[in-house]
């Protein structure tokens, strides 16, 4: 299938072409159609896989054929990073549309946010958090709401933003086209779905590939030896950017510290930064000033930075999910990645799990010399 075959409006059809993407990905392929008719949709996807223009360029599509000047649609996001990839995705793909966006979080001033909401925006895309209080502070109306998306449902679930989300949706007319996405179905957000979608189609992609272009690489390695092997690995000359994971944030400063002191330009990003802290990490990654990131899962959801060759879970993740999730943000599109896994011995059964999902064994190497 390519983009003309969904019929979207040729005003997007440019925004595609300077996006360069040239077929629709699997949950493009499946939820346009079927969100460009009305309908209700549940999206089982993870981030890699193209959920976000798999429900803004609908989105686009549909608002284009409304009154301007009052905020339309709405977006909700459970982390600043992710609100503020959307909302570019939005600004790339309907740039030739003259529609408008804002991005809606804490952590930064109201004030840009109160000066576009006055300019008039139709597409608003926030966190949870900051947009309850902007309704509180009736700084925004979202009685015309006609189009509601829910990104990363379960995220925003795990983050304790439910209660906050029903509040939201009291101020939304009933009368709309809901969207929601999550990459998993915990009780929770099937019960969700059940109150807020109505007649809903199903759209699922395969678990994000543990893609052919990522090597699985396993180094056995107990606590105390992982940050003398992290070293070594890092001499790897190949090594152009990593992602390294940690448990807990308070490990993926001190990583970073560490790694700094041993001449690596490395930053951290985790949950205690400030907004200007973060947005100086990220871009400092992005655009290769720091070869190293360390992060949590948490901090690290919804970030979108290809070029990744390594990912590295100094810790490994809590599930085979997870795992799948991390190590999915290397080998992207035609580059190959690497991902390496510092395990012990207690993490056995977690790695049989992995291994069962990747459909293969791990490449196993020794952790000394
Ligand atoms: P997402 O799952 O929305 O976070 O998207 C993952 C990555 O895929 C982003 O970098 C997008 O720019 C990219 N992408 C989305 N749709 C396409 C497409 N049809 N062709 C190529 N790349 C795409």
């Amino acid at each position: 299938m390519n983009f003309e075959e969904l019929n979207l409006h040729p005003t997007l059809q440019a925004g595609i072409t300077a996006c360069g993407y040239q077929t629709p990905t699997p949950i493009q392929e499946q939820a346009i159609p079927t969100a460009l008719l009305g309908r209700d949709l549940m999206g089982l996807a993870q981030t890699g896989t193209g959920k976000t223009a798999a429900f803004v360029l609908p989105l686009l599509h549909q608002l284009l054929a409304l009154p301007r000047g009052k905020v339309q649609a709405l977006v909700v996001a459970p982390t600043r990073e992710l609100a503020e990839q959307i909302h570019i995705e939005i600004g790339k793909l309907g740039k030739n549309t003259g529609l408008r966006s804002v991005s809606v979080y804490g952590g930064v001033s109201k004030q840009g946010q109160l000066k576009a909401f006055r300019a008039g925006v139709e597409i608003v895309v926030a966190c949870p958090g900051r947009l309850l209080d902007h309704l509180g502070e009736r700084a925004v109306n979202l009685s015309q709401v006609k189009h509601l998306v829910l990104d990363e449902a379960d995220h925003m679930f795990d983050m304790g933003f439910l209660p906050t989300i029903r509040k939201i949706l009291q101020h939304l007319p009933k009368q709309r086209q809901t969207l929601l996405f999550s990459a998993t179905m915990p009780a929770e957000i099937r019960r969700l779905a059940g109150e807020i979608l109505t007649d809903p189609a199903t759209v699922q992609v395969a678990r994000q590939a543990p893609t052919a272009t990522v090597a699985h690489v396993l180094y056995q390695v107990e606590q105390p030896g992982k940050a003398a092997l992290l070293r070594d690995l890092m001499q790897q000359a190949e090594i152009s950017s990593a992602l390294i994971f940690t448990r807990t944030k308070h490990k993926a400063r001190s990583l970073a510290t560490q790694l700094s002191k041993a001449g690596h330009s490395a930053t951290s990003l985790q949950g205690n930064l400030s907004q200007s802290q973060r947005t100086r990490a990220m871009s400092g990654f992005k655009e290769g000033r720091f070869k190293i990131m360390v992060a949590t899962d948490i901090a690290a959801r919804g970030i979108d930075i290809s070029a990744i060759s390594h990912v590295i879970n100094y810790d490994m993740p809590d599930s085979v999910e997870a795992y799948i999730h991390r190590t999915g943000r290397t080998g992207r599109a035609a580059s190959s990645g690497t991902a390496f896994t510092l395990a012990g011995r207690e993490d056995g059964p977690m790695i049989s799990r992995i291994e069962k999902s990747l459909g293969q064994p791990m490449l196993r190497k020794p952790s000394a010399g």
